[in-house]
């Protein structure tokens, strides 16, 4: 695949699906990373923009992560006696637990299953990826359907996670135990940055699906991809911090795109 061949093109929707269909066939090896924009049409909110959660609650503590390990038993005595019922995380919450798949999850879904996706990187908690057939999934910032350790980084499904104990302890290590999700000042487990890096390293193709490309060290994976030679695309409705440095971008939201695309594959493979 030649990265000259599309790089600064200006093409119509119908030639930019054709582009991209022909590069996730073309690439061999390719990655999906996806932001909140993907789930807003799933009805999960996003954090940032006009309607944004923390646009309209405000923004949370920078130390949220400290908090939980200076009292690790405040924080599950909260969870299991569900206080907090306003605020940004019980929006999230009761939207994640109402949601499901929309057809941009479905179409990476079916992407990976004939072959084209390596990967999804998510930055999303909602479980979306999961509920619509993904695999091959990182949840760079965790899923709100689990909880882990934080010394072994052990997960375990929040429904079959017996709590006897509180703060609960990990079977495996000791250590605390808390939601999956990555809070503020909590850094991103080690092992899952070390898969995105593996397969970042040999990844010809990333398509970057409503990710505004603030957050980091999420945001940094798209850029080694592009040191490394493998072209850059964005499906988003906005314009991104990545917009300017993605050899294509389709200004469109990833429903309508994304199952354009595997339809445009499905032609191209008769
Ligand atoms: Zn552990």
């Amino acid at each position: 695949m030649k990265r000259s061949k599309i790089q600064g093109s200006v093409v119509s929707l119908v030639s930019a699906i054709e582009i991209v269909a022909t590069c996730l066939i073309e690439s061999a090896s390719t990655l999906v990373f996806t932001g909140a924009g993907l789930s807003v049409e799933s009805g999960v909110p996003a954090f940032r923009g006009s309607e944004g959660l923390w646009t309209r609650y405000g923004t949370p503590s920078p130390d949220s992560y400290r908090y939980f390990l200076e009292d690790p038993a405040m924080y599950w005595k909260n969870q299991i006696e569900n206080v907090r019922t306003e605020g940004y995380m019980a929006e999230l919450r009761k939207a994640i637990d109402l949601a499901v798949p929309n057809a941009g999850h479905d179409a990476l879904a079916t992407l990976e299953r004939r072959g084209l996706i390596d990967a999804v990187i998510t930055q999303n908690i909602d479980g979306l990826h999961h509920k619509a057939g993904s695999q091959k999934i990182v949840e760079l910032h965790g899923s709100r359907y689990k909880v882990r350790c934080v010394e072994c980084h052990l997960r375990i499904a929040r429904e079959e996670f017996d709590i006897t104990l509180i703060p609960p302890r990990c079977l495996s290590c000791n250590g605390l135990i808390k939601g999956d999700s990555v809070m503020f000042g909590e850094p991103v487990p080690r092992p899952w940055v070390q898969w995105c890096l593996e397969y970042v390293s040999k990844c010809e193709c990333i398509v970057l699906v409503g990710t505004s490309g603030t957050v980091y060290p999420a945001a940094s994976f798209p850029r080694m991809v592009q040191s490394n030679g493998g072209i850059l695309v964005e499906i988003n409705p906005q314009e991104t911090e990545f917009s300017e440095s993605c050899d294509i971008v389709i200004r469109g939201s990833a429903t309508r795109v994304l199952p354009s695309i595997v339809n445009r594959f499905l032609e191209l493979m008769i």
